[in-house]
């Protein structure tokens, strides 16, 4: 099946049936050209020599929302305080360790969504070739003080740990500022509340609506998509109406707000597995962490799949942090939303390659197989975009990123 020899890197596979991001092609022979610091498909053509081995090739995954940044070792550790007690040169490595974890069940792309300049650091160096890794899109956040993004360090830790936060319009213009100027391909705000975040309600009005237009103005004025968290209703109605480029969880939305979601074609990331897990005890949470996340989660399911018929974008985004949900559950989670948006394998694949590439604004060059695109993608036993259980750790055969077999081996 391989088409170059083993002393050069292999640059183009043979027959192999092929899932674009959006359908299936058939039997592919695929091409592609590696450079310096990339790689990019040149050839998808139609192929006469299928192999018939079993095995197909669909794009890499994209996790829309992750949190890179936890312990990775099996030591225990409490949640909120590790990356308090944890030097970032430290912190870099238990990145690193996520991003591969993840990697190797096929997700070739991560977005973190409160990134500083340890994930920035992280993904450059995996840029640049020094350590294998997924590509690395990093968010900063601007919170409030006392808002979701602020509440995740504790009010009695000393200040210079603490995030940098904003308030009043001219100050949210300067920290989205700060961040495009360290790096972050995006910004991150909270409508809401949160449910992690120590003291935090998801009640909680976060920003004012000057302040959200100043950041979204400034954000999109700097090529910046702007990813919104919210859980109440209103959180998700100002998240909508602000023009954010996203929403992330959206759990307390409505018949309403997914028609007028589903209308302005907003992505939303579902993150299900995470707000199960709080709310079903199964980390250790506080008694008021689970309550809020049993309170917000009870009638989700038959919103959700509601929302999902009315047409609503949801694509893969886990909130995958290492501790409430590891950095290897992201296929748990694809199988989760076909199963509660009722959703035909296809079209739940679509959300986990494709369409999660538009919303992080790359559409142009992820989540497909295509001439342009980059050669990210994944060797799997099985035909995921026919029957989505087939998508599942032990069918991954390998793992291809930047052109190069970073996890198992290709087909010989
Ligand atoms: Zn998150």
């Amino acid at each position: 099946m391989l088409a170059s020899s083993t002393s050069t890197p292999i640059t183009a596979i043979a027959g192999i049936d092929v899932w674009d991001g959006i359908s299936h092609l058939g039997p592919t022979d695929l091409r592609w050209e590696v450079s310096a610091s990339d790689a990019v498909i040149a050839q998808v053509s139609p192929s006469d020599a299928p192999s018939g081995d079993g095995l197909t090739l669909i794009p890499g995954l994209i996790d829309t929302h992750v949190h890179l940044i936890g312990n990775a070792s099996s030591t225990r550790s409490d949640f909120l305080t590790w990356p308090l007690v944890t030097r970032p040169e430290e912190q870099v490595l238990h990145g690193l360790a996520h991003a591969q974890q993840a990697l190797a069940v096929g997700i070739t792309t991560l977005r973190d969504l409160s990134a500083d300049d340890v994930q920035f650091s992280l993904g450059r160096g995996i840029d640049k070739g020094l350590v294998e890794g997924p590509r690395i899109l990093s968010h900063g956040m601007v919170s409030m003080t006392g808002g979701h993004g602020d509440m995740f360090v504790p009010p009695g830790v000393d200040p210079s740990l603490r995030k940098p936060t904003a308030d009043g319009p001219d100050a949210c213009r300067a920290l989205v500022r700060t961040w495009a100027r360290a790096g972050a391909s995006g910004i991150k705000i909270a409508t809401s509340g949160g449910l992690l975040s120590d003291g935090d309600k998801p009640s909680w009005r976060n920003h004012t609506r000057a302040e959200i237009d100043a950041i979204v103005d400034e954000a999109h004025a700097l090529g910046m998509l702007v990813a919104a968290h919210a859980h109440t209703r209103e959180g998700i109605r100002i998240a909508l109406d602000s023009g954010a480029d996203s929403i992330e969880h959206a759990t307390d939305m409505t018949d309403e707000l997914a028609s007028a979601i589903a209308a302005a074609g907003v992505p939303i990331a579902p993150t299900l597995l995470i707000n199960d897990a709080i709310a079903e005890r199964r980390v250790p949470v506080s008694d008021e962490q689970a309550a809020s996340a049993a309170d917000l989660v009870r009638s989700r399911d038959e919103r959700f799949a509601a929302a999902a018929a009315a047409g609503v974008d949801f694509v893969l985004g886990t909130d995958a942090n290492g501790f409430h949900v590891g950095f290897g559950d992201q296929l748990s989670e694809v199988r989760k939303m076909a199963e509660l948006f009722g959703w035909s394998a296809e079209r739940t694949l679509q959300a986990a390659t494709s369409r999660a590439a538009a919303a992080v604004g790359r559409a142009d060059s992820l989540g497909r197989i295509a001439p342009g695109a980059v050669a990210d993608f994944v060797i799997v036993r099985g035909r995921p975009w026919e029957d989505i259980a087939d998508l599942e750790p032990s069918n991954i055969v390998a793992v291809v990123s930047r052109g190069r077999v970073v996890a198992g081996a290709l087909p010989a």
